[in-house]
């Protein structure tokens, strides 16, 4: 059974704690971080001058009206319960554009106060356009006020300015989230330009210099060049599986291949070949390494030492590089520490993004920042841990955690192999 309430409200004065509240809720609004917290500083601080049960803020979508708030200040109640109730009262708010002030009694036989329910509904307006409702809900009465409806109708301006306030928050937020990204591609562009451009530079100044007609090159030059298309050939193709495993990698489509590898074997094959690659840095592999196996993809894992220690030959020349292993409970910990210029702490938490590289002076330094990206992602499909530690001056250590085992060996390769 619903009734309405008296529509003329009489004119009146607030008294003095009325308008303190007014004062304090205004102050309340200016400070608050958000339009909840908003909304719980105005129930706070309302509730001494205007005693309501629930409060429900409604807003309009394109179709539908949703609670977007709802605090149940009374006792007992369940707020499911309460927003339902609320519902009507926003319904005819926002048909209407008017304030609705109506009193619902519960047919069923409710023995507390909740069977009659005085709703109060205010519409909340922005810029002309009826944006939601605010509904509040008392218990068995008595009736709202006419100081308090205007309480009701000043806090609803309120409201409506702070959803005005954050939908612009929101949208600067999302303007400049839309920057970043566009800066980011195109800085993206531009490095990785530079990154292939570099190579195939090389390559084809040094072809068409072999080609021309007007110069013999002798046996050794000829070598030489041909030693650099070589070798920047290499690298460009390098940079370009670089690339396409760090977009199957952040699109989680690059397949691991888990199978069963003697890890001290696996290090000492890793560090021959570093030796062989760069002349500028020396390898120590820790002595007496413990037997130990693990279940992991070797060629992947081989890439992340391979970029740890290219990286080291890159950053840290001229120095030492020890690779040690701790044998934890669950998982081996491996150590790369280089005893290179170290990383300025401000960089470390960094260091792993895709397209992160440290600014420094030296821009002869040739990367993309997608190396240890690649790691981490590698490292992780592993369900181990990559991290690092520095200190300027006195070097690096990264840090490799890999569980002993994996949930799934694969199966395909492993039956591949005990066939062949
Ligand atoms: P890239 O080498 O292509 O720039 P990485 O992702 O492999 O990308 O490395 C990111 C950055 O981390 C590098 O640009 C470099 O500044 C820094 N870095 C990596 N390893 C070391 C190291 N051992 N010592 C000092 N700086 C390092």
């Amino acid at each position: 059974m619903e009734q309405a309430e008296a529509e003329s409200i009489p004119p009146s004065t607030l008294r003095p704690e009325e308008l303190e509240a007014v004062y304090a809720i205004s102050r309340a609004v200016a400070l608050a971080e958000n339009i909840d917290s908003a909304l719980d500083e105005i129930i706070r601080l309302a509730r001494p001058v205007f005693i309501f049960d629930n409060m429900v803020l409604y807003l309009r979508g394109k179709d539908t009206v949703e609670p977007a708030y709802a605090r149940a200040i009374g006792r007992g109640r369940y707020k499911e319960a309460e927003l339902s109730w609320g519902e009507t009262t926003a319904h005819e708010v926002l048909h209407t554009g008017k304030l609705s002030s109506r009193i619902e009694e519960s047919s069923e036989k409710v023995a507390d106060r909740t069977r009659v329910r005085h709703l109060l509904g205010l519409p909340l307006f922005l810029e002309s356009q009826l944006e939601g409702a605010l509904v509040f809900i008392r218990f068995g009465g008595p009736p709202y006020t006419p100081d308090q409806v205007r309480l009701a109708e000043f806090i609803a301006g309120l409201v409506a300015q702070l959803i005005g306030h954050d939908r612009l928050v929101k949208r600067i937020a999302h303007l400049e989230a839309e920057r970043k990204l566009n800066q980011l591609q195109e800085d993206f562009i531009a490095t990785i330009s530079h990154e292939l451009l570099t190579p195939l530079g090389f390559i084809k100044g040094y072809a068409t210099t072999l080609l021309r007609d007007d110069i013999t090159w002798d046996e050794e030059t000829r070598r030489e060049f041909l030693t650099i298309i070589d070798e920047e050939s290499d690298r460009l193709r390098e940079l370009i599986e670089n690339l396409m495993d760090s977009s199957r990698l952040q699109a989680g489509t690059l397949k691991m291949s888990f199978q069963p590898l003697r890890l001290d074997a696996f290090l000492r094959d890793i560090v021959l070949r570093a030796l062989s690659l760069h002349d500028n840095i020396r390898i120590e592999l820790q002595k007496e390494l413990p037997e130990l196996r693990i279940v992991a993809d070797a060629t992947r894992l081989a890439q992340v030492f391979d970029n740890l220690l290219t990286n080291a030959s890159k950053y840290a020349p001229q120095s030492t590089v020890t690779i040690s292993v701790r044998e934890e409970p669950q998982a081996v910990h491996i150590c790369v520490s280089d005893n290179g210029p170290g990383i300025a702490p401000q960089h470390l938490g960094s260091l792993f993004k895709r397209f992160f590289r440290v600014p420094t002076p030296d821009r002869n330094i040739r990367g993309t920042g997608l190396g240890l990206f690649i790691c981490r992602q590698i490292v992780q499909a592993h369900r181990g841990e990559i991290w690092a530690e520095s200190q300027l001056g006195h070097g690096t250590t990264f840090h490799i955690r890999l569980p002993y085992s994996q949930p799934k060996l694969d199966h395909d390769l492993s039956l591949r192999e005990s066939s062949s």
